[in-house]
């Protein structure tokens, strides 16, 4: 169980009930690459790289959670994962 004091919630409750879909991550356009996790602040890149995520869960207007944080809030935030 998740704490309420954990350090990686700072009220994102714009997250709350969001549909979400798991992807490879793609930058928003080309050369721009500078996506971080809502939550912990992992970046995201789309070439393999030691300490970044290549893949996560996205919401419709392009915010990333990556696989840690989503396995830790998703009940927390309620999730539904869009297959
Ligand atoms: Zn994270």
């Amino acid at each position: 169980m998740i704490s309420p004091d954990d350090w990686r919630l700072q009220g994102q409750d714009w997250l709350r009930e969001e549909l979400l879909r798991f992807k490879s991550y793609l930058p928003p356009k080309p050369g721009f690459e500078h996506d971080h996790c809502e939550f912990c602040w992992l970046p995201f890149r789309s070439e393999p790289h030691a300490g970044v995520a290549n893949e996560g869960y996205v919401t419709g207007d392009k915010r990333w959670i990556c696989e840690t944080c989503y396995e830790d809030f998703k009940l927390l935030f309620d999730w539904v994962l869009e297959i």
